[in-house]
């Protein structure tokens, strides 16, 4: 009896990811029991080229917003975009408490006030639980490539979930604590059912190297170095600007700051006590110019070539305040996130004309991995010994990869669930299985201030039309006799250019008067039709003679 009740569908636990799983962006996982729902980070994730004109992309918020009386509570492993940058979009539909590390929240209450939104904030110190709903939340400190970055251990009625949120293990951070090993291994004693784990690094073998060897070979360049030194690195990697603050403090050294988003990082980790920099060390960007180049630092955004970044301004020489000149030393402490090789490549070009000598990662140690290689990612499903295991944050190939990772530490293979993004497991006592049922969470396309009103058919448009333009047939007709009174007139933008192409718009002139002059013939009048016929006839005349497929707009007036 007891077990046919614990097996009821409505007792299980369900676990679902709405973004994160064959895609490195969009965190976002659900967990459901009853009338409780608890969500474990909420980010957005960056266009892919073929997303034309896209911003971002966010997670599909139509199961939350249908459930929205169930949201008990968000709670944030830390502040990278992926894992926060959705959040105003959420809270512009439905209102439930935030939880997370102090300087997360600082960023996400940045970002709503941007928003113009307010929301419930509740700090929280790793070491610490809360209880969310049915769920009762400890988070416990680990390390990665932002300050205040947590794993959790979630107690819920199915068992012990355990989430390593993002992390690498590094034994020597530059600032902070390690991870708290011996907490993770009490956890794993007491018994883990399923372990959610990062995925990103997995294809990488042995460890990642520790964040103190980006300060060691900082260092080095500093003090070889007598010219002006700009370095550029993601602002949200706290750490990483306190080293290079106070290795420019040791080689005498004032410090600029240049960019938008690390302006107001450094601020806002300046005011919570997380960056120290002592007096008299920071100059205004604006009057770097009166400090001797050997005495100077500029620190700033566009280590990833963003087109609007400060880097990517100087490299363009269309910066106000600083002009990259001849002895110039540059250095990219970071490496192109995948997709972001060219237009890294690219700025660093520019900077190489401009006579700057640039460093970036292959030629030196000068950034290191936020993300657990192997060996790393042995270590911690050693440390927990999850039952059942759901790799998370990465390409399917990172998935499976982890997977394999997994088996080779002994667990069995159906333990482990390669998901997608709206596919369910259940969790009941002892035991997760996927079921059937699955929720529809398709990507949200934000472009400008619309927020999903561009879909797949739009994109598609968008796409053909960067590919072979666009072909425009005007035409003025009789709707009672379908007669054509003026035109059809040929108008094209991004196919040919008109003027050295006279024939070939005259001659597709032809083929869509014939068109609509056969539509008249067979008694076609309606419109729809009579524009179908054209655009096929058209286009299969381009295709022939061009091997191209223009978008074709016939419009028609009635006269
Ligand atoms: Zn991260
Ligand atoms: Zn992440």
């Amino acid at each position: 009896m007891k077990l046919t009740e614990n097996l009821k569908e409505g007792q299980a636990v369900k676990l679902i990811p709405l973004g994160g799983l064959n895609e490195i962006g969009k965190n976002l996982t659900v967990l459901e029991y009853k009338n409780d729902i608890l969500i474990i980070d909420c980010g957005l994730s960056f266009p892919d080229d073929e997303m034309f004109g896209i911003d971002i992309v966010i997670p599909d918020f139509d199961y939350l917003e249908k459930n929205r009386e169930k949201l008990k509570g968000m709670i944030l492993t830390h502040g990278h975009e992926d894992h926060i940058g959705a959040i105003p979009y959420l809270l512009k539909t439905v209102d439930l408490p935030i939880y997370g590390t102090k300087l997360t929240l600082e960023l996400v209450g940045n970002k709503l006030k941007e928003h113009g939104i307010k929301a419930r904030l509740n700090p929280v110190k790793a070491g610490q639980t809360v209880k969310i709903g049915e769920f009762k939340v400890e988070t416990i400190r680990t390390t990665h490539s932002i300050a205040d970055s947590i794993c959790l251990a979630i107690d819920t009625p199915a068992g012990v979930i355990f989430h390593t949120g993002d992390f690498k293990i590094d034994y020597t951070p530059l600032h902070g604590e390690p991870i708290d090993f011996q907490r993770l291994a009490k956890i794993g004693e007491k018994g883990v059912l399923l372990m959610l784990a990062d995925s990103t690094n997995a294809e990488r073998k042995g460890y990642t190297p520790s964040e103190r060897n980006v300060g060691i070979a900082l260092e080095n360049i500093f003090r070889n170095c007598s010219t002006r030194i700009l370095i550029a690195t993601f602002s949200s990697n706290v750490h990483r600007v306190q080293k290079i603050i106070d290795t420019a403090v040791i080689f005498n050294r004032k410090v600029a700051i240049s960019g938008r988003s690390m302006i107001n990082v450094v601020n806002i980790a300046k005011d919570i006590g997380y960056l120290k920099i002592p007096d008299n060390v920071l100059v205004d960007i604006n009057k770097a110019k009166s400090i001797k180049d050997s005495e100077l630092v500029i620190i700033t955004t566009g280590s990833q070539g963003e087109p609007m970044s400060a880097l990517a301004r100087m490299a363009a020489n269309d910066h106000k305040a600083v002009q990259i000149k001849k002895g110039d030393v540059v250095i990219l402490s970071s490496t192109p996130v995948p997709g972001n090789e060219k237009t890294v490549s690219n700025v660093v070009n520019r900077l190489f004309e401009r006579g700057a000598e640039v460093i970036y990662s292959d030629i030196a140690d000068i950034h290191v991995s936020g993300h657990a290689a192997e060996e790393e990612l042995k270590l911690i499903h050693s440390l927990i010994r999850p039952k059942y295991f759901l790799p998370v944050h990465g390409e399917y190939r990172h998935l499976r990869r982890h997977a394999s990772i997994a088996e080779t530490l002994g667990m069995a293979k159906e333990n482990i669930f390669i998901l997608t993004n709206g596919e369910i497991l259940s969790l009941k006592k002892n035991q997760v299985e996927k079921i059937k049922e699955t929720i529809q969470c398709n990507p949200v396309f934000v472009d400008g201030l619309g927020v999903g009103d561009v879909g797949n058919i739009v994109l598609r448009d968008r796409k053909l039309l960067s590919e072979s333009g666009l072909i425009i047939v005007v035409a003025a007709i009789d709707k009672a006799t379908g007669t054509l009174c003026s035109g059809p007139d040929i108008i094209s933008r991004g196919f040919v250019y008109v003027r050295e192409s006279e024939d070939l718009i005259e001659a597709a002139r032809k083929v869509a008067e014939d068109s609509l002059n056969r539509c008249r013939h067979e008694g076609i009048k309606d419109w729809g039709a009579m524009k179908n016929h054209v655009r096929n006839d058209l286009q299969a005349y381009i295709y022939q003679l061009t091997k191209r497929n223009p978008v074709i707009l016939p419009i028609f007036m009635e006269v």
